[in-house]
């Protein structure tokens, strides 16, 4: 379909040329510098002494404006429309050190192109019809996807998986639209056209066509974004061995995820591929009322955030002063008590009902593991196999959840007040949220926002 920026498309920008180092800083075997528009053959002719053949990579030396070699490498040449931005664009392949790429930069700037903002390079290629804004995005998370199924995931959405799915629940839509909107035209046969057809039940068909794409959506979401996973628990108690008991064989404990929206230094682990993001409540470490009030606070903000909360309790202390800490969660639907070190409970030893549901483990055994990790992912929705799946971000979700809710509304409007206006208006809302979501609608600014959190040559 033909897409429609809500705000006057930015030409000037376009008519720009950009560049921008598109390998990590740092020293590497190679490096590349990217050129994209309309001064890119120009530039190509200028650094290379020739226009490479298209699509051809050409061995030749990048010389200045004197015509000295500042590098040597591969050039490649994708001639507009056969590109990655829809745009002229050049790939110089040289060697990965930080001062022959500032070289190669500052001549491309001499040459006339602009060094490129983060993203940019992304937002041509949305802006040209080259990708939606789903499978923009999914570049991002694949870049910076943290587990193995994440990068599957953000893979898919990016051969378009999700937003094909996205197309399907429009074109029913628009179906809809175009059946109802003529029943509006035609008022005299208005009764008879929507009580005779079969609108309710294609209403229907499509809520829960939304409802299932939601439901994958949410799960695509939670293999980007991860779990928000707080433990407390009395010193001792067993937590940072239970972390390493989940985290297994594969710990891997990094301190930053790029490309997310978190820039506080976080650490995490990979629970059977789905990010669990540990959150930090030292705060309610030193229990009882000797509590700091300040602890108190940051480990209630902790808490909050958090899609679950475990509460570990050592089987080998008296429970009931550990288990009273679930008075300091805000929330007790997302809170689970992990009764730990089974290995050293007695014969006659029985664990104590409580508020919320509780597992049994032995940290040290990783005896009750397998069903802790369970009940970890299905507390949060992701019980189910993620495989298949497409990587999602909250914009998404938040979009399809409209969606569904104005379809709902409609199909009321429609049943319980013969409606068909309002039908048809909440039919409109609905494709605008979903236009939003692939990018077809779309204001400027959040288009901005969006691309400004890629990084730089991306
Ligand atoms: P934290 O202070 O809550 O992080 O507790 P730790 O993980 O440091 O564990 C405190 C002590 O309990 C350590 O000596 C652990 O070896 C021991 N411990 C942890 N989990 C178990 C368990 O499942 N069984 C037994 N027997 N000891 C455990």
């Amino acid at each position: 379909p033909a897409r429609q920026p809500a705000a006057p498309s930015p030409e000037p920008a376009d008519r720009e040329t950009i560049c921008a180092v598109a390998t990590p800083p740092g020293m590497g075997g190679i490096g590349v510098v990217r050129v994209s528009g309309p001064a890119t053959a120009a530039i190509a002719r200028a650094v290379c002494g020739r226009l490479p053949a298209p699509r051809h990579a050409v061995y030749t030396s990048f010389a200045d404006a004197g015509g000295t070699p500042i590098d040597t490498g591969l050039a490649l040449y994708f001639p507009a429309p056969h590109s990655f931005t829809g745009e002229d664009v050049l790939e110089l392949q040289g060697h990965g050190g930080p001062v022959v790429l500032a070289g190669m930069m500052r001549r491309l700037v001499e040459l006339g192109a602009r060094p490129a903002r983060p993203g940019e390079f992304s937002e041509r290629a949305y802006l040209n019809d080259k990708l939606d804004l789903v499978q923009a995005e999914a570049i991002a998370d694949l870049v910076a996807s943290g587990t193995e199924a994440a990068a599957r995931a953000a893979q898919r959405s990016l051969s378009g998986v999700f937003s094909q799915r996205v197309d399907e629940v429009q074109e029913r839509l628009t179906a809809l639209r175009v059946f109802v909107e003529a029943s509006i035209d035609f008022p005299d046969e208005e009764i008879d056209f929507l009580a005779d057809s079969d609108v309710v039940e294609r209403l229907e068909a499509t809520a829960g066509a939304i409802h299932a794409l939601l439901a994958e959506a949410r799960q695509g979401r939670i293999l980007r974004d991860g779990i928000e996973l707080a433990i407390v628990g009395q010193p001792n108690a067993g937590k940072s061995s239970l972390l390493n008991a989940l985290a297994g064989a594969d710990r891997a404990i990094v301190t930053e995820i790029p490309g997310t929206t978190r820039d506080v230094l976080r650490e995490w682990i990979d629970l059977d591929g789905i990010p669990v993001h540990l959150a930090d409540t030292a705060g309610l470490r030193e229990t009882g009322d000797r509590v700091e009030a300040e602890g108190v606070r940051r480990a209630r903000a902790v808490l909050a955030g958090a899609d679950l909360a475990l509460l570990v309790v050592d089987l080998t202390e008296a429970p009931d002063p550990q288990l009273a800490l679930l008075d300091e969660f805000p929330d007790l639907e997302r809170a689970r008590v992990v009764f730990n070190k089974s290995d050293r409970m007695t014969r006659d030893q029985t664990v104590p009902a409580t508020a919320v549901p509780a597992t049994v483990v032995s940290a040290r055994t990783g005896a009750g593991l397998d069903s802790l990790k369970a009940a970890i992912r299905e507390s949060v929705g992701a019980g189910e196999q993620t495989e298949g799946g497409f990587s999602a971000r909250q914009r998404h979700v938040d979009a399809l959840r409209r969606a569904e809710r104005h379809v709902a509304q409609g199909r009321a409007r429609l049943v319980d007040e013969g409606a068909a206006e309002l039908l048809a208006e909440e039919l409109r809302l609905a494709q605008q949220a979903l236009g939003e979501l692939t990018g077809e609608m779309m204001p400027d600014d959040l288009l901005g926002a969006i691309f400004a959190s890629f990084c730089i040559g991306k």
